[in-house]
């Protein structure tokens, strides 16, 4: 049996091969190995340089100065110093929180986490369309708010929040602003003094660069401190110690750079294949958008087949790889959270799946998805 199609570059991406090569070249004994912050040999000036390097490719991406880059193990961590270090180093300011019901889990549970440190968080529902408006985030703003945590691309629909109108609204109240941004390198084009924003999560994994590496953007202001939740050496100017992985690093920054160069052309290619998906399962019956394509990403839909189950959908569809929701749910048959929080009925988010496509998708690989979906969700519903 040939390997089944990949649909799932939400969930995370294979790395682009350019990427890896340049990875490989950090690694060993003829490469880049030393420690970069090991200052007394050239090997390790050389390891900071290339650090330096993808610091400023991740950097230009987003519009920031490399100097407000802090180096993390993915988005997850990059989420925790975000909320956990920023509620911790200023309650003065206040201990009150604003997110939403449809944020990853790593900011969910983190903002969990943060209530029973204390904190009071005010949980946003967004609307059908899957984006929260600025009116209901000015409802929700009060004189002790000091953080709002947003989301710019949801991972299960691909919707994306009005990040500047939102960061309006954080600031007319003095509050700081932080998104979750990982769904979005490549697949929006991103300027934190743009958009006004002050906290920015990133991973390299959904954008074609290796796991385990993320990043916190930090806006240079003085009046904005983060408390560091990684004690130790007094790495990435205090805010997260630990020896800095150099084939990660600059796996990220390549990875950054190919967003900024290839972004573009990533996007076209994903909308003409989202069109041709679409297209091929016209005739179908009983398929709902649960994404609304107005407000989203080309990258991923997320699709209900009325009267299915979706774990037995996807059991059916032995060729594809896909998810019913997010990868961090699987385990579980309970419907999506991100489904139920903009309001689809329990019956259709568990007849739901989520596609999602990426730069090494094929039209091929469409035929295929559009094939087995034409014959299993018939063939299941007899
Ligand atoms: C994948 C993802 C994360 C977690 O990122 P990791 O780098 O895997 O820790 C956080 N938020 C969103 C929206 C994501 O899609």
């Amino acid at each position: 049996m040939s390997a089944p199609v990949y649909l799932d570059y939400a969930a995370t991406t294979p790395v682009d091969p350019r990427i890896a090569e340049v990875m490989a070249r950090h690694l060993t004994m003829d490469g880049t190995y030393a420690n970069p912050a090991s200052r007394s040999h050239i090997a390790g000036w050389l390891a900071e340089q290339a650090v330096e390097g993808a610091r400023r490719q991740v950097a230009d991406l987003i519009g920031a100065d490399p100097r407000e880059i802090v180096w993390t193990s993915g988005a997850t961590e990059a989420d925790n110093l975000a909320l956990i270090g920023f509620m911790r180093a200023n309650r003065a300011r206040g201990r009150h929180l604003v997110t939403s019901i449809i944020e990853h889990k790593a900011i969910i549970d983190t903002a969990m986490a943060l209530e029973a440190e204390g904190c009071e968080v005010t949980w946003l529902t967004p609307g059908a369309d899957g984006r929260i408006t600025p009116d209901q985030l000015a409802d929700a703003m009060r004189d002790d708010t000091a953080l709002v945590s947003l989301m710019a691309v949801n991972n299960e629909l691909g919707t994306i929040n009005d990040l500047s109108a939102l960061s309006e609204v954080v600031h007319a109240r003095g509050a700081t602003f932080h998104v979750d941004a990982a769904q979005a390198p490549g697949k929006l084009p991103l300027d934190v003094a743009a958009m006004g924003i002050d906290l920015l999560s990133l991973s390299a994994h959904k954008a074609y660069g290796p796991k385990g590496i993320g990043a916190l953007y930090v806006k240079r202001d003085p009046d904005l401190r983060i408390e560091a939740l990684i004690h130790g050496g007094g790495h990435e100017r205090g805010m997260r110690s630990g020896t800095l992985p150099t084939h990660q690093i600059v796996g990220m920054g390549e990875a950054f750079a190919q967003a900024a160069s290839e972004g573009e052309a990533d996007r076209a290619h994903a909308a003409a294949l989202q069109q041709r998906f679409l297209d091929g399962l016209e005739g179908l019956e009983g398929v709902h958008r649960n994404t609304d394509t107005r407000v989203s990403v080309p990258h991923i839909i997320n699709l209900a087949f009325s009267g299915l189950d979706g774990e037995s959908l996807l059991m059916a569809l032995r060729g594809l790889a896909i998810s019913t929701g997010s990868a961090c749910n699987s385990a579980s048959v309970e419907p999506s959270y991100v489904l139920k929080g903009i309001g689809v009925p329990r019956a259709q988010a568990l007849a739901s799946l989520r596609f999602s496509i990426g730069r090494f998708t094929t039209e091929a690989d469409i035929d295929t998805a559009i094939a087995e979906l034409r014959h299993a969700v018939p063939a299941l519903r007899r």
